[in-house]
């Protein structure tokens, strides 16, 4: 990281607010021409260069699972067809949703149109899952989702539609601060190991021997380390280093703060535990006249989607997926 760059991101650590944070430094990253944080923006300064930033524009442009992996985003392009992959701003949410259902009546969608409103996950972490300012939004949200899948039960193409959250929420029961623990193991950062708060879980990488047996055995908190049939069951054992060495796992309710995404304001909800009960999708699925659709709405996992996904799109011999297709498509 060029040194001016890195001074000017040593003087945004001390911004007490992590939105005017988040903004200062993407700007500055801007001007720099360098890699982009992303939403772990409250990472502090000295940590940065040990983890590998991106450029925004590479995400945006197709969305990505990371370098090597294809998506179906890929195999669209690949096949010739089109996809449209929307996030709009909080505000333009329902704007957007009314945009949608006008391109449903007209005929006009690509192959895969993708939108994702994002306004539930930042009501829920900032006010948390339970509060007034979610269920308002849910509302809306709700209202807008019903109008949709009535224009697609209406279309005369063949449409499937896929409304599904990408996790649940849970109310935040308690912080953690880790700082206290990491200095009392005697090892130095950067030199011994490494470690990045996430807001449930904190990774090590261990750049020493004795740093591998030194932090399992001395670092408690709210939590475990994960062992190999842990990471076994959700698909996370790895051969490569590149998400880390040991995996600190908090229980559910409980988060790290402060972490890399939030230094001023704890979150009120938080998602993404390792043993979570609360965290599965759910969804609903619609099609259109045309094409009809045997199943019951039950949760269900993101593999299972995706495969129904693929399946309506013909890719389905073409890529092997995990998970077992939800219910069966029939078109008339
Ligand atoms: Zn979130």
């Amino acid at each position: 990281m060029p040194s001016k760059l890195r001074a000017m991101l040593m003087a945004t650590d001390v911004i007490p607010s992590d939105s005017i944070r988040a903004l200062v430094r993407s700007g500055l990253f801007k001007l720099a021409k360098s890699g982009y944080t992303g939403v772990a923006n409250s990472i502090p300064t000295p940590y940065i260069s040990f983890f590998r930033t991106r450029l925004k524009d590479q995400l945006e442009k197709r969305p990505t699972l990371g370098s090597g992996v294809t998506s179906i985003f890929d195999w669209l392009v690949e096949a010739g067809e089109s996809y449209e992959y929307v996030r709009p701003s909080p505000g333009e949410e329902q704007l957007e949703m009314g945009r949608l259902i006008r391109r449903v009546e007209d005929n006009s969608l690509p192959s895969l149109y993708v939108l994702h409103p994002v306004s539930l996950d930042l009501l829920g972490h900032r006010y948390g899952p339970e509060s007034f300012e979610v269920m308002a939004s849910a509302k809306r949200l709700d209202n807008c989702v019903r109008r949709t899948l009535s224009a697609v039960v209406d279309a005369e193409t063949n449409l499937l539609c896929i409304v599904m959250s990408d996790h649940g929420m849970l109310p935040v029961t308690g912080n953690f601060d880790p700082a206290p623990q990491l200095r009392a193991m005697e090892l130095t950062h950067g030199q011994d190991y490494l470690c990045f708060l996430d807001s449930t879980a904190i990774r090590f990488w261990c750049l020493t021997e004795e740093s591998r047996t030194l932090i399992p055995s001395s670092f408690r908190g709210p939590g475990h380390f994960l062992t190999d049939s842990e990471l076994r069951s959700v698909h996370a054992l790895s051969h490569s280093r590149i998400n880390g060495d040991l995996f600190f796992a908090l229980d559910e309710g409980r988060v790290v703060f402060p972490d890399f995404f939030r230094r001023s304001r704890a979150p009120r909800g938080m998602h993404g535990y390792f043993a979570q009960r609360y965290d599965n999708p759910v969804a609903l699925v619609g099609t259109s006249n045309s094409v009809e659709f045997e199943a019951a709405v039950r949760r269900c996992a993101h593999v299972d989607l995706a495969r129904l996904l693929v399946d309506h799109l013909g890719f389905h011999n073409r890529h092997p997926l995990d998970g077992e297709t939800i219910g069966a498509l029939h078109y008339t």
